[in-house]
């Protein structure tokens, strides 16, 4: 089944606002197994609505609108879509019940411009309104199933989940299910080549690379009658992706680096302190936004200049007269400084050149060291990472938390 998504608003053509309902349309409609080949914006004008729904209602058989039930003159989507499918509006007595309700209940007075909200198309399936006062409609005519929605995402979106997604739901014999495996460390070329039979041999479960900062997502999708039978099929493949990535799998569908890390923590009562200083405390604002992690957190600390990690860290400052803050000498006595200091099982510490400026011909932007101390041993990794200051410091923290992710892991 094909559906098109046409999301009515002069306000979302000037950009004032996002077209957040055709996103949120176009997840659970994938979901549903059905194909979304076409999105568009259109403003307040009926002559141009009326040419986009024709042309949606030729190329695909469920064709939804958002936006324009309102009870002004410029909502117009009802309207032409009566006049397009040869059908009247016809006032619904209980969607008007309910708008009376809903302005009682709010303690203002109902506008008789409301009254225009109660007129739905004859005969069409009527979807309630549990938090607004324009109430959606699905109209079955010939082959098309045409389904009106408000444009208030949370109006729109309770009654996709209420009525609309059963109803497409009984209508699609199939749903999809995927499973998002997350992998850090690897570039999307070389997993491309590691996995290359497997991304070419794309049948049904197909897999779907995304390259975002630092990591790559690699989605699963089934196809299936339902989820059980979706996983099942999901199953052996993501089994021979796991042989070839091993832990360079870190996580699965939302799951971030720092939960995982957090999570691991947790599980194994280990204690965690930071040391930074290109980052910022980043590190720490990191892991911190996981619940439950006080157990685990014990210290982060910011030390931006030579004095401090000198005082704070107990870094000697011969290490850095003769090393440089930016060395590996001296992120491992900052990750043992800081673990000492303040008594933990680990110790991580970043220090390196953000940028844009600070950079040298030995030590260019970009060059960071994360040093890390457990009871028996420190070590370190040096990275070469490009692009903004953003960038750097960002993918810095995800590399030492994918350092204690696998130190973690071989506990
Ligand atoms: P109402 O009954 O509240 O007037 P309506 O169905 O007429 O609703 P609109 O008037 O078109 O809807 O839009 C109301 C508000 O909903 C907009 O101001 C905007 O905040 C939000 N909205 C509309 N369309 C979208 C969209 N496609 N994506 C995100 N938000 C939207």
């Amino acid at each position: 089944m094909k559906a098109e998504i046409i999301a009515v608003g002069t306000e979302l053509l000037l950009g004032q606002i996002l077209n957040t309902n055709a996103q949120y349309l176009s997840v659970q409609l994938s979901q549903l197994g059905i194909d979304v080949f076409f999105q568009t914006v259109v403003g307040d004008n009926a002559m141009r609505l009326e040419e986009t729904v024709r042309t949606a209602l030729q190329r695909a058989e469920v064709v939804i609108l958002t936006g324009g039930l309102g009870p002004t003159k410029d909502d117009l989507t009802k309207e032409t879509v009566a006049k397009i499918l040869d059908i009247p509006l016809k006032l619904h007595q209980e969607s008007l019940d309910r708008i009376k309700g809903y302005f009682e209940k709010m303690c203002r007075p109902m506008s008789s411009n409301n009254e225009k909200q109660a007129m739905l198309p004859e005969g069409c399936i009527v979807l309630p309104n549990d938090v607004g006062t324009a109430p959606g409609c699905i109209v079955e005519k010939d082959k098309n199933i045409v389904i009106l929605l408000p444009g208030p995402p949370n109006e729109m979106q309770l009654m996709f989940k209420q009525h609309v997604y059963p109803y497409l739901r009984s209508r699609s014999p199939f749903i999809i299910y995927s499973k998002v495996l997350r992998v850090f460390g690897t570039g999307e070329a070389s997993l491309a080549e590691e996995l290359m039979d497997i991304f070419e041999n794309q049948t049904n479960p197909p897999v779907t690379p995304y390259a975002k900062q630092g990591e790559v997502t690699l989605r699963i999708t089934a196809k299936a009658e339902n989820e059980e039978e979706a996983k099942k099929l999901i199953e052996p493949l993501e089994q021979e992706i796991r042989k070839r990535l091993g832990k360079r799998i870190y996580g699965i569908d939302e799951e971030s680096l720092e939960q995982v890390v957090a999570r691991l923590l947790m599980e194994q009562k280990k204690t965690l302190a930071t040391a930074e200083s290109c980052t910022g405390g980043l590190l720490a604002q990191k892991i911190t936004s996981i619940p439950g992690i006080s157990q685990c957190f014990n210290t982060g600390v910011i030390t931006y200049s030579n004095e401090s990690k000198v005082k704070l860290l107990g870094v000697l400052q011969e290490t850095l007269d003769k090393f440089g803050a930016v060395s590996h000498q001296t992120a491992l006595e900052m990750a043992e400084g800081i673990r000492n200091r303040y008594k933990a099982d680990i110790g991580i510490a970043i220090t390196g050149i953000a940028g844009p400026g600070g950079g040298t011909s030995k030590k260019p932007v970009g060059l960071v060291y994360i040093g890390m101390a457990v009871p028996d041993k420190s070590w370190y990794q040096e990275l070469h990472l490009s692009g903004t200051r953003e960038r750097i410091r960002n993918l810095s923290t995800m590399y030492a938390l994918d350092m204690i992710r696998l130190y973690l892991l071989e506990q």
